[in-house]
């Protein structure tokens, strides 16, 4: 069979679109009330929604999630040195850097790709404040033993749950462990207001704290209370999310299915390996990675990135480069490739395939049987 590169590049991801429609109604809601920003109907709405939909006491919306986590290292008064992992986006550690703290990498587990935590407690210095773990491509962090270590060493936790928006451990939603945890609602990720993030956090007074931080640190027309920043999420932001909202259960199923083919494709090929969830996981169905053992498949991830992109299939190399590797972060004693010797292992053979609910299932069997021809 000789196959034909795709007519139209095939996306590792493509945005969930709400019917035009809808938006433009709500948004000449917005016009006709003239409320842009500053906790407006549509962001009380969202909210709300969103508080009900990830099963958590508060949530605190944000621009961005970047702005979020910054915000969430302020409220939480971290400081010195934060554990964390370098197999993440580089959002995660710059954000420490922009709070004038070190970051501390820690190797991430074979399985997961999430931070290891039976390699924290050996990281952990009096100058420690904080964990700031990932919950890498949806797939939840070992939170129990997270939190163990954190309250013997009275230190705070911070989850970047980029990726991991509707994940939940045996029902319970992801954003109630931790201190704070962080989604990023970025046009990329599965539930997006195009770019926006929000904070979830089971303390009321953080929350509180939070929203302070997220507005200059404004309490009262003539009362500033904190060195504020603008985190706000505006109600063009809001309007968008709250149709895309309604849209997500129903990518999942398609996520799922596209997911099962994939697996029934791939997982009898020798080389290649494929992120599995336990049981008691809901996964948000974030991304789809594989990772090649060269050896077994004679073939080696960066050949298999580039002979896609002939074919008109845009794979991803996440995460590649490690954070640690970064120009401005190798010096690092942490970041020694020694000390991290799975996520330099993983960042390299690591790759990440089209993923999205209008994908269609013939495509992806076709994306299955190029990997497959590519092998040795
Ligand atoms: C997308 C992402 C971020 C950044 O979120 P923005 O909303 O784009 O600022 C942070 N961490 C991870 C792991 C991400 O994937």
């Amino acid at each position: 069979m000789i196959i034909k590169p795709f007519k139209e590049p095939i996306f590792v991801t493509r945005p969930l679109l709400p019917d035009l429609k809808k938006v433009t109604k709500r948004l000449e809601k917005v016009w006709s009330s003239q409320w842009l920003t500053n906790n407006g109907p549509q962001h009380i709405i969202l909210e709300n929604k969103i508080k009900q939909f990830l099963k958590v006491e508060n949530v605190s919306l944000f621009n961005n999630g970047t702005i979020a986590l910054i915000v969430a290292c302020q409220a939480l008064k971290l400081k010195g040195e934060v554990i964390t992992t370098p197999f993440t986006f580089a959002a995660t550690t710059h954000v420490l850097k922009w709070n004038n703290i070190t970051p501390v990498f820690c190797d991430i587990e074979k399985d997961t790709f999430n931070i290891d935590a039976d390699k924290i407690e050996k990281l952990i210095t009096p100058k420690t404040s904080a964990i700031l773990a990932v919950h890498v491509f949806g797939n939840p962090c070992n939170v129990e033993k997270i939190q163990r270590i954190a309250k013997k060493y009275n230190i705070k936790v911070i989850y970047d749950a980029a990726h991991a928006f509707g994940t939940e451990i045996d029902g319970k939603g992801i954003g109630t462990f931790g201190d704070v945890t962080m989604f990023s609602f970025h046009a990329t990720k599965l539930f997006h207001t195009a770019e926006g993030g929000a904070l979830v956090m089971n303390d009321k007074a953080l929350k509180q704290d939070i929203d302070y931080l997220k507005n200059f640190g404004i309490k009262t027309e003539e009362e500033i209370i904190k060195a504020g920043i603008n985190g706000k999420m505006n109600e063009l932001q809001a309007s968008v999310g709250i149709e895309v909202l309604e849209l997500v259960k129903r990518e999942w199923k398609k996520r799922e299915i596209i997911r099962r083919e994939y697996i029934k494709n791939l997982s009898k090929i020798e080389g290649i390996g494929i992120l599995d969830y336990p049981k008691n996981i809901h996964s948000s169905y974030q991304y789809f990675p594989i990772v090649i053992d060269e050896k077994k498949f004679g073939r080696s991830r960066n050949f298999i990135h580039s002979e896609l992109k002939k074919y008109n299939v845009i794979s991803r190399k996440y995460f590649y480069p490690l954070c640690s590797n970064f120009e401005c972060y190798r010096e690092f004693k942490s970041s020694n490739k020694k000390n991290l010797p799975i996520a330099n292992e993983i960042a390299n053979n690591i790759i990440t395939l089209p993923f999205y609910g209008a994908l269609n299932l013939s495509d992806v069997k076709t994306i299955c049987y190029i990997i497959k021809t590519l092998k040795k």
